[in-house]
C-alpha cells in the first residue's frame, strides 16, 4: 500500500545528509565535549560548527544560540528564566490564546507561583489582535511572547510589530518560532526578537535538541542546573550526534528556503483547490495571506475529524486533527477556539501539512481517498438526507 505522510508540522523525517553527519558522533568522535583531550576538542569543534549553522540560518551571533534538549524546553526557559530575572521590575507577561503548550501550560505553572498572564485573543483569520497586546502592558510587563507560525493553522504572526511594541515600552519580545525555522526567512537582529526557541525534529533534524536564541544582554535565569555547558547557560552533557545533525539541517535549510516554501505552498495550494472543489461542505481556517507554506487545515462539515484519521490511517495517509498534542483527547483545538469556530465544526477538522518529499501523485491520492471516506461517513450520518450529499 502506497505510503503518504501527510504531517510534517509534527515531525518531519530525518534528511540522508543530516544521517550522515551525525553517524560519526556516536562511534569515533564519541568524545565528552568538556574533556580538555583530543576526542573532547573533536566534540567542540563539531558543536562550534553547529552553532554557527544554525546562527547563520537565522541572522545570529553564534555565542548568541543555546542549545537545549527540545523546543518545549526553549519555551519553558524562557519563561521561568525571564520572569526569575526581572523578578524585581514586575512580574506580568503578555502571550496569547493560540501558542503551542509549551507556553500555556508554562505559563498556567507560573500563575501558580505569583506571576500574571494576559492571553491576548485572535482574529477569526487566525492573526494576533496586535492592539490588544499594546493595551495589555503595564509597568510590571516584562515578557511578551507571541508565536511565529501556529503549528495548527499556520497562520504567520507580524513579530517584527510585535517586538517593536514590546521596545517602545522597555519590554522583552519572545517568539516560539519552532514551525518558523526553515519555512520563513528570519533574521532576529533585523526582527527585534530577544529570545527564540527552535527545534531541529520540525526541520528534517533528529529528535531531542532544540536551540534558544538569546540577543546578548539579555540574560535570563538559567533552567537546566548543573555543569558549565552552553557557556553556563545550560547544564547537561551536549546531546552531540543531534546537535551535530540540527546544524546540518539548518544548513541544508538555508540553502532550500526559496524553494522549499514555492514547491510546498504550490502543493498546499493543489491540495486546498482539489479538496474543496471535489468535496462539498468544506472550510479553510486561517488567513491564506501570511501562512506556513505545507499548511492545510481543513473543516469537513457534519463528520468526526478522528473518524477521517483513522479511515485515511487504513489506506496508509497519516494526517492530524487540530494538533498532534490534543488528538489524544477529545478537547477541541485551543487554536480553532480562540479564532472562533464552532465546537461541532472543531470536531471535523483536519490538519494536512506537506513538506520536502511530498509529490503531487501523493496529494492526488489523498484528495482521491479523502472523497470516498468523506462521502461514506456522511452516508452513515443523517445530515446527509437533509443536505443531500
Ligand atoms: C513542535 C513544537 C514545539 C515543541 O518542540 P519539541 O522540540 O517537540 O519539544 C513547540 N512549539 C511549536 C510551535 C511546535 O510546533
Amino acid at each position: 500500500m502506497r505510503q503518504v505522510y501527510m504531517d510534517y508540522s509534527a515531525t518531519t523525517p530525518v534528511k540522508k545528509e543530516v544521517l550522515d553527519a551525525m553517524m560519526p558522533y556516536f562511534t569515533e568522535h564519541f568524545g565528552n565535549p568538556s574533556s580538555l583531550y583530543t576526542y573532547g576538542l573533536e566534540a567542540k569543534d563539531a558543536i562550534t560548527k553547529a552553532r554557527g549553522q544554525l546562527a547563520h540560518l537565522i541572522g545570529a551571533n553564534p555565542d548568541e544560540v543555546y542549545f537545549t534538549g527540545s523546543g518545549s524546553e526553549a519555551d519553558n526557559w524562557t519563561l521561568f528564566g525571564v520572569t526569575d530575572k526581572l523578578a524585581k521590575k514586575g512580574n506580568h507577561i503578555i502571550t496569547t490564546q493560540i501558542e503551542h503548550h509549551a507556553i500555556l501550560h508554562s505559563c498556567e505553572f507560573l500563575q501558580k507561583h505569583g506571576v500574571d498572564v494576559t492571553y491576548v485573543g485572535v482574529n477569526p483569520d487566525g492573526t494576533v489582535k496586535l492592539d490588544e497586546i499594546e493595551k495589555a502592558i503595564t509597568d510590571k510587563t516584562v515578557l511578551i511572547s507571541v508565536m511565529l507560525i501556529n503549528n495548527e493553522v499556520g497562520t504567520i504572526q507580524p513579530v517584527k510589530e510585535i517586538a517593536e511594541i514590546a521596545h517602545k515600552h522597555g519590554v522583552l519580545f519572545h517568539t516560539d518560532a519552532v514551525q518558523g525555522l526553515g519555512n520563513t526567512p528570519i533574521n532576529v537582529h533585523e526582527m527585534g526578537i530577544d529570545l527564540m526557541s527552535m527545534s531541529a525534529h520540525k526541520i528534517y533534524g533528529p529528535k531531542g535538541v532544540g536551540a534558544l536564541y538569546m540577543r546578548k544582554g539579555v540574560n535570563a535565569s538559567n533552567y537546566l542546573h548543573g555543569g558549565a555547558q552552553e557557556s553556563g547557560h545550560r547544564a547537561s552533557t551536549e546531546n552531540l550526534a543531534g546537535i551535530v545533525g540540527f546544524g546540518k539541517a539548518a544548513e541544508m535549510a538555508e540553502a532550500n528556503l526559496e524553494n522549499h516554501i514555492k514547491n510546498c505552498s504550490a502543493l498546499r495550494n493543489y491540495l486546498i483547490e482539489q479538496v474543496t472543489k471535489t468535496i462539498p461542505g468544506t472550510t479553510v481556517n486561517g488567513t491564506m495571506e501570511h501562512r506556513h507554506p505545507g499548511n492545510a487545515n481543513i473543516t469537513f462539515e457534519y463528520i468526526e475529524g478522528e473518524s477521517i484519521l483513522l479511515m485515511l490511517d487504513s489506506v496508509g495517509i497519516s494526517v492530524s486533527t487540530g494538533s498532534a498534542c490534543s488528538s489524544k483527547s477529545l478537547k477541541p483545538s485551543h487554536v480553532l477556539t480562540a479564532m472562533g469556530v464552532p465546537v461541532e465544526k472543531i470536531h471535523g477538522t483536519i490538519r494536512f501539512t506537506v513538506g520536502d518529499f511530498t509529490t503531487k501523485e501523493d496529494i492526488d491520492y489523498v484528495v482521491e481517498n479523502l472523497a470516498k471516506i468523506v462521502a461514506r461517513l456522511r452516508e452513515i450520518s443523517s445530515v446527509n438526507e437533509k443536505k443531500g450529499w
